[in-house]
């Protein structure tokens, strides 16, 4: 079967770039997720962005609902 390659963007994977380690967790990247290894560290790093750290709600006031619901 005939592959259109010319309408490939990425058509030159002969010589491409050699693939830098993922700045997460230094595995070597993923084509699909680059510069990253996969989603989930592609993930890390989006959330690095947003927020610099990572920011659980705690719920504490639920719990006490909890307890004084209790007929
Ligand atoms: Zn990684």
């Amino acid at each position: 079967m005939p592959v259109a390659k010319s309408e490939l963007p990425f058509a030159e994977t002969s010589a491409g770039p050699p693939a830098k380690p993922c700045p997460i967790c230094g595995k070597p990247a993923n084509l699909a997720t680059r510069p990253f290894c996969s989603k989930r560290c592609a993930d890390v790093d989006l959330h690095r962005w947003l927020g610099g750290v990572y920011t659980i709600p705690v719920a504490d006031a639920e719990a006490e609902n909890r307890d004084a619901d209790k007929t």
